[in-house]
């Protein structure tokens, strides 16, 4: 891969850079943790803005609404992003980073013209209906049953763990329509309009005091044919497709993020007058090396999905050292603090929130053992467990 940067690309850096100086502050601090409808108010303001000044989707295609951008522009992209400290995405997670990528690359034309330009202008919000209290891992033996009744399907079952579901207004939902058929080939991938009788959504509270997940019932919920993404029992594969960009790239801004959590580490120690310890230097620059890795490693990544049209199982490597990162990241900040991350205010309470909202990246979009088993059988061949 060649990613200096040319002309061009120094041109668009400076492009957005004038644009995120002016309008992150213009846009102001992040609604209160807990207010999930202002939250959507404020994450979906920006991402019309984002739209409106051209920089919404600079990965997806012309043809699709998106920048088209070069890889090297991209990672331009990610860069200022991150220098500007610009909002969150959030809300506008799974729609920008796997739902629409996942119409662009198996939906019909009808799909892609209805959902994708709402994607990108922030007007519709998505979430993930994937995993079931029985099926996470072994995401293949989900229950929730959808019937075909002549142009619908007549979904029951239950969802778990759907992030943000109850600000969403669609749901990339798998539901078995074979229950005959060896697990894997009954499946399909459709679409759910969140707003109709028979979706109830249940916000459930985390260990950090928040409602980030949603347990959503679902009880004889229409799902016109025409949502349908792929063909009736072959979700599995659609499914993988939506996989490979929610393990490969959609990372990427959290990763670029990294580097300022180290800086920030380091501030606090200071401040802290803890930075004399050697071996906490020590520690600070393994960390600094290895997020400096891991950046290579996603730069390689989206440089391969830009050749293929989509992420390679290589995701899986990525993914797996971006959650081991952070969890270590954030554990050393709470050690450097102490007692200070306790019940405290201020800096000592916002280290001992992130920490714990660490502990979530092992599992989420696949846990480490699973991103290990992947690796062992999609990167380096070794044989299937069972
Ligand atoms: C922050 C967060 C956000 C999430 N958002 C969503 C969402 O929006 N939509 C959605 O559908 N789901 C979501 N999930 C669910 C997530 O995909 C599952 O939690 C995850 O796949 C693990 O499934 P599980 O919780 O059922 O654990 P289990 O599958 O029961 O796993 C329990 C333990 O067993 C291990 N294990 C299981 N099978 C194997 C194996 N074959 N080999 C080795 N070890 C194994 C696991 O690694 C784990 O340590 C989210 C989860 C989190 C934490």
């Amino acid at each position: 891969m060649d990613l200096t940067y040319s002309a061009e690309d120094e041109a668009f850096r400076a492009e957005l850079r004038a644009w995120l100086e002016r309008e992150v502050p213009a846009h102001g601090p992040p609604p209160p943790p807990g207010d999930w409808t202002a939250r959507r108010a404020y994450d979906t303001a920006w991402q019309r803005k984002l739209h409106d000044a051209g920089f919404a989707g600079v990965a997806w295609p012309k043809d699709f609404g998106g920048r088209g951008l070069p890889v090297t522009q991209q990672l331009v992209y990610l860069e200022e992003y991150a220098r500007a400290d610009a909002p969150y995405i959030s809300v506008n997670f799974v729609g920008m980073m796997h739902a629409g990528p996942t119409l662009i690359a198996e939906g019909t034309d009808e799909q892609r013209a209805y959902h994708l330009p709402r994607i990108l202008r922030g007007e519709s919000i998505w979430c993930q209906g994937f995993s079931e209290p029985s099926a996470g891992s072994d995401l293949a033996s989900l229950r929730t049953s959808a019937v075909r009744h002549g142009d619908e399907y007549v979904v029951n079952g239950q969802k778990i763990w759907s992030t943000r579901a109850h600000v969403a207004d669609f749901c990339e939902l798998l539901v078995r329509t074979d229950p005959d058929a060896p697990k894997h080939r009954g499946i399909t991938w459709l679409i759910l309009d969140m707003h109709q009788p028979g979706v109830e959504v249940r916000p459930m509270r985390t260990i950090d005091g928040e409602s980030h997940f949603c347990e959503v019932f679902l009880t004889d919920a229409r799902v016109p044919v025409s949502n349908r993404v792929g063909e009736e029992n072959d979700g599995w594969r659609v499914t993988n497709v939506t996989l490979r960009f929610e393990r490969g790239t959609a990372f990427a801004q959290h990763i670029i993020n990294l580097r300022s959590q180290v800086r920030q580490l380091v501030a606090l120690a200071r401040d802290l007058g803890a930075w004399d310890d050697l071996a906490l230097q020590a520690q600070v620059g393994r960390l600094d090396a290895h997020v400096s890795g891991l950046w290579r490693m996603t730069q390689r990544g989206i440089t391969e999905a830009e050749a293929t049209g989509m992420p390679s199982p290589s995701g899986s490597a990525v993914k797996l050292r971006f959650s081991e990162l952070t969890q270590e990241l954030s554990e050393l900040a709470v050690r450097v603090l102490g007692r200070l991350a306790v019940g405290g205010a201020g800096e000592g309470a916002e280290a001992a929130k992130t920490y714990l909202w660490s502990l979530q990246y092992t599992i989420a979009a696949g846990t480490s053992q699973i991103q290990r088993n992947l690796i062992a059988e999609r990167i380096l061949g070794m044989p299937r467990s069972a």
